[in-house]
């Protein structure tokens, strides 16, 4: 067994996946009691009246391509969120091992560990060096039931890149020790590239992607998960079959079109540009305390009354996030369309 393997629980390197109806288009489908005929209002490519693909390779493999990495080292999920709890429920034995987390950062890691009954460990950005990622604390944080490092880049609340070098040096001292999850939801906004390129170098790195954010597609809850061909052999055994539903892969495929790709990219452009906007347009205002440097698609921001400005987002017809829980003074406020962004900032005067 692989090093990466062995850090996995044992029951789920032994289980067998489920046995899934057989998947062949070319026939007609008597062996998976459905109903023959489709919905009047159904207006897909495959019928909703047809269970999808159980594992959607040819999804897998157009994300690949997306994300520039082989179909095998992809297992597309119901958003990162999925993704979070296979790594975690695949990874972490309940009442023994821990995850370790980097707050200020998105809640989803250590509610998937609770649930799971892993001890999650909280090593804090370095708010001072402007949410720095400290990889020295890490690393003193991690023990042998260390089973997953989060790490998020951008982060979310904070908006900033980890420094490449630090989340380096925990991937290179934990290799066969711990998986190091790089959450990259919103790399697209910060042109940065994608750790993905490097895995052949980190077999214990699993990167998340997701279509959530640059893609406009959360609604339709597309995320990808990417590792080690192994580590995506052993949570597809996790993942239930028929996870992703037809409506979703059809939506996915005619959103990653080239031409309509072009117009995505032109939004993320568009996004950034609103960013600097809005940025620009909050710092004139004395209500607005700092606005914390970010390369994604929101802003963290002080105020000097906080609730005051919840309130007028409110009246505003407007919702920010309240983050004063983990980094005092501070609301998040996502980059909306010119109107939502001019709306906002009239509504602080
Ligand atoms: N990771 C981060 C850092 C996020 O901020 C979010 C959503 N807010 C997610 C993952 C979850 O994204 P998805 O819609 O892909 O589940």
């Amino acid at each position: 067994m692989s090093a990466i393997l062995a850090l996995a629980r044992p029951e789920i390197v032994a289980l067998k996946a489920y046995s899934h109806a057989s998947w062949d288009p070319a026939f007609d489908r008597l062996h998976a009691n459905e109903l023959p005929w489709r919905a009047e209002t159904d207006r897909t490519r495959a019928g909703l009246n047809r269970y999808p693909e159980p594992h959607p390779l040819e999804l897998a493999a157009r994300l690949a391509g997306l994300y520039g990495v082989q179909p095998a080292q992809l297992l597309p999920g119901r958003g990162s969120d999925e993704s979070i709890d296979l790594v975690v429920r695949g990874f972490c034995r309940a009442g023994v091992d821990n995850v370790i987390i980097c707050p200020p950062t998105f809640g989803m890691y250590s509610v998937a560990a609770r649930i799971q009954g892993a001890e999650v460990r909280e090593v804090p950005l370095v708010r001072e060096h402007g949410f720095a990622l400290d990889a020295g604390a890490v690393l003193a944080a991690c023990d042998a039931n260390t089973r997953v490092v989060f790490l998020c880049s951008p982060n979310n609340p904070t908006g900033n890149t980890l420094e490449p070098a630090a989340v380096e040096q925990v991937l290179v001292a934990l290799a066969n020790r711990s998986l190091v999850v790089v959450d990259e939801a919103y790399i697209e906004f910060s042109g940065a590239e994608s750790l993905a390129a490097s895995l052949h170098r980190f077999p214990n790195l699993v990167v998340l992607r997701t279509l959530s954010k640059a893609f406009g597609l959360a609604g339709a809850r597309v995320g990808s998960m990417i590792a080690d061909p192994e580590i995506v052999a052993l949570l597809s055994k996790v993942i239930p079959p028929y996870s992703i539903p037809q409506l979703t892969i059809e939506a996915v495929f005619a959103t990653l079109a080239p031409a309509q790709l072009a117009i995505q990219r032109e939004r993320v452009s568009q996004v950034r540009a609103e960013r600097e906007r809005l940025r620009a347009a909050l710092g004139s205002k004395s209500s607005v305390k700092k606005i914390w440097p970010s390369v994604a698609n929101f802003l963290l921001t002080d105020f000097a009354a906080p609730e005051e400005a919840l309130a007028a987002a409110r009246a505003a017809k407007l919702l920010i996030r309240d983050m004063r829980s983990v980094s005092p003074q501070s609301l998040r406020i996502s980059v909306g369309s010119p109107e939502q962004n001019d709306r906002l900032v009239r509504s602080l005067a």
